[in-house]
């Protein structure tokens, strides 16, 4: 029965053939699947209330956040990148079932609220109607392909991403459930628009006029139609129904913990860890009990997409770790703890039966892809951080791991050499370099462990003094007041060990006279810029020197200016410090982004410049900047030997010989961090690249475009019949 009200409003009736009795049990049910709804939220979020505390500040600025999160979410921003396709299946997906939600509540508002509680005359109606149904049609349209394509991705393609430990009937059931209802409405609207003999207006419903004209054609008459719109009515009823009830109990519960996982992430996640509380509850992992609330709602928060695996260097090189299993290991592992379905064991062990094995998170690089791929913004490094905390507090660490945190406990550098000779390398310079502790400069360079030890990583030191000295910068260095930085070994797990060395800097910095720090290693440039400002020494420290207290130099935030090194040779190399012109060096190189400079401190431009200003023609790798590969150095990876196939480094440098577009005319792979040298330059020997490919920092490049400039020079000016060149007169 369509309905041309008296009035000549065009409309239709929602309960149609449905019947008063029929009506009242969609009520009662609809009731019930909403207790149910809200009985499983409570019960999510009343679990992550019974998580401890997290060491952030998330609710700041609620508003903004909620807006951000809006953006990021409504845009699918997260979900484009690198992925088209899936960036338009998910926006897909997310504006058709938007839509047809907000257009089921406007419908329940009219019919509910506004007709039967108000006793006013229905809106929907008219031209109203007319708009809804179109919209209602469009979207929905949308809707159904976007599921479409998730079906065509997971059954046809066998997308690899989404397949793992943790996939399998609710995953299907969830994608299966959306594509029935979508399905579904359009059957139930085109029985109705056949059963109702086509009013014309009815056309703005274009797919399911569509429907019903196939359904007429097929041979279905209208009375045939009246007759299975109970049918389809009732059927779509009842699963939209089951589906909001499972909503809180299931993967479609991502739909609100994705979005509240969005609204509370720190945008410096993973740059800085969490810190150590005061009372030093809950520090580890030695029970699920330990984590915070935000790290339970980063696990329900995962929609299993996969994107952290596919990128993930340590899941590529055949390490045992895949990001997005650890995420739902612990989840599962909770889950299963409060139904009572599992006993305790612990979180993470080496050998016997635990939730994480420790060779899962030694695996790990820290180089932070999985959390920039995530599009839900978990933030792996926090809860991996709590997991390598215990397993270092268990000692549960592989033996040259050990010798490290030793040599760090008895010299202060990771080499275990005499603290005296930290400055040796800059014993071959034919010019002094100045100490910061004796007197005011500009720059305090923090040079680094590997820079100070490291044979190969010398020559990079010197060539940056170099570019100091002939720049006119004023410097100093700490000499052997300089230990290391910590980064890497807070990583790892070493809370303690880190504190006491950061500790240390921040005191020996007090003591000097200077406006920035420089550091040569983008690792050490990390944590001074981002941890060292936010530590609480506490109780930890003999003298607790925080917050910082430093006139003049530090930020209004307390912070201390920090810069690698590429970011202040690029301002004099732009200031014509150096005289280069861009044409001293005439070969091809690449250059490798840096985990710790280019995605955690998103600087991608001050080396690239650098090299441009050589001359070299600079071509890039298909992984470059936020997608690049990690070396397999950070996370402690320098110190730890790992079955891998293939080694990180071996398949960058495989990578930048085959997938540059300059192919093997790539003669120099560049690089921008001490760690990374030595990792490739390993990498070059044991992949048997050492004829194919040379490996340089941007420094060394930097000081051969100087030099190159410097022999044309004495070429042009060189006098008459010296044999060098012709002079200038010439
Ligand atoms: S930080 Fe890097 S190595 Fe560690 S899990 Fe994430 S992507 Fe893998
Ligand atoms: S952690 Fe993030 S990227 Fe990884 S599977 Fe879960 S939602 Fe996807």
């Amino acid at each position: 029965m369509i309905v041309l009200q008296a009035s000549g409003e065009i409309t239709r009736e929602t309960f149609w053939t449905i019947g008063p009795v029929g009506e009242a049990a969609f009520y009662y049910l609809s009731a019930v699947a909403i207790l149910v709804f809200l009985y499983g939220v409570y019960g999510r979020f009343a679990r992550y209330a019974r998580g401890t505390e997290d060491w952030f500040e998330r609710f700041d600025d609620l508003s903004g956040r909620v807006a951000a999160a809006a953006k990021i979410v409504g845009s699918n921003e997260k979900q484009f990148d690198r992925d088209l396709y899936g960036g338009l299946m998910h926006a897909f997906i997310f504006w058709g079932f938007l839509t047809l939600l907000i257009g089921t509540t406007i419908l329940a508002i009219d019919m509910d609220i506004w007709t039967k509680a108000l006793g006013q005359g229905s809106f929907f109606v008219g031209d109203f109607y007319l708009a809804y149904s179109l919209v209602m049609d469009a979207l929905g349209l949308l809707f159904v392909v976007g599921v479409g394509m998730a079906l065509y991705r997971r059954y046809a393609v066998r997308n690899h991403r989404l397949r793992g430990k943790h996939t399998g009937f609710e995953d299907d059931a969830f994608v299966w459930t959306l594509f029935l209802l979508g399905v579904g409405g359009y059957a139930i609207e085109a029985l109705r628009i056949l059963g109702t003999e086509f009013p014309r207006f009815e056309t703005v419903s274009f797919v399911g006029w569509f429907g019903a004209r196939a359904l007429q054609t097929a041979g279905m008459s209208p009375a045939a139609a009246e007759s299975l719109y109970w049918w389809g009515w009732w059927s779509h009823a009842l699963l939209a129904l089951a589906f909001i009830a499972w909503i809180p109990y299931a993967k479609p519960f991502h739909m609100i913990s994705s979005f509240a996982n969005v609204v509370t992430r720190d945008e410096r996640a993973g740059r800085r860890l969490p810190g150590v509380p005061a009372d030093l509850d809950h520090v580890n992992a030695e029970s699920i009990d330990d984590f915070s609330w935000k790290e339970l709602l980063d696990q329900d928060a995962c929609t299993k997409c996969g994107r952290c695996s596919a990128v993930c260097p340590a899941k590529a090189s055949d390490r045992p770790l895949d990001p997005r299993d650890v995420i739902l290991d612990l989840k599962r592992y909770r889950m299963d703890l409060d139904a009572g379905e599992t006993e305790p064991m612990p979180i993470i062990a080496d050998g016997g039966e635990s939730v994480i094995a420790t060779e899962t998170m030694e695996s790990c690089m820290a180089c932070m892809a999985c959390m920039d791929a995530c599009p839900v913004e978990i933030e792996h490094l926090n809860s991996f951080t709590r997991l390598n905390r215990q397993m270092t507090d268990q000692g549960d660490v592989r033996s040259s791991m050990q010798d490290v945190f030793g040599n760090l406990m008895q010299k202060g550098n990771t080499f275990g050499e005499a603290p005296r000779k930290r400055a040796d390398w800059a014993d071959e310079l034919d010019f002094d370099l100045a100490d910061a502790r004796e007197g005011p400069v500009e720059y305090l360079w923090y040079v680094g462990d590997y820079p100070s030890y490291d044979e190969r990583n010398k020559k990079v030191a010197r060539s940056l003094a170099t570019l100091f000295e002939r720049a006119g910068v004023s410097y100093g260095i700490l000499f052997d007041d300089e230990k290391y930085d910590g980064n890497d070994i807070r990583r790892v797990g070493e809370e303690f060990l880190y504190l006491e060395l950061a500790g240390h800097h921040v005191e020996s910095f007090e003591e000097c006279d200077f406006s920035r720090i420089v550091c040569t290693d983008p690792h050490s440039y990390n944590t001074m810029k981002n941890e060292y400002p936010e530590i609480d020494f506490g109780e930890f420290a003999d003298d607790p020197v925080m917050p910082f207290e430093y006139d003049g130099h530090w930020n209004e935030d307390g912070s201390v200016e920090v810069l690698h090194w590429t970011q202040v040779i690029e301002q004099l190399v732009r200031a014509e410090r150096f005289g280069l012109d861009g044409t001293e060096l005439d070969y091809t190189v690449t250059y490798h982004d840096p985990c710790h400079l280019g995605r955690y401190n998103d600087e991608y431009e001050a080396p690239r410049e650098l090299i441009r200003a050589t001359g070299c023609e600079l071509y890039e790798m298909p992984r470059n900047r936020k997608d690049s590969f990690c070396c397999g150095g950070g996370g402690g990876g320098l110190w730890i030997d790992f079955e891998e196939d293939p080694k990180p480094s071996e398949e960058r440098l495989r990578e930048a010989l085959e997938d540059t577009a300059a192919g093997d005319a790539v003669e120099k792979f560049v690089v921008a961090c001490p760690m990374c040298m030595t990792m490739y330059e390993d990498g070059r020997k044991t992949g048997d690249f050492e004829d194919e490919i040379e490996i340089v920092d941007v420094a060394e490049l930097l000081i051969e475009a100087l030099e190159a400039k410097e022999v044309r020079e004495r070429s042009t000016t060189a006098p008459e019949g010296d044999g060098v060149g012709s002079t200038a007169a010439d």
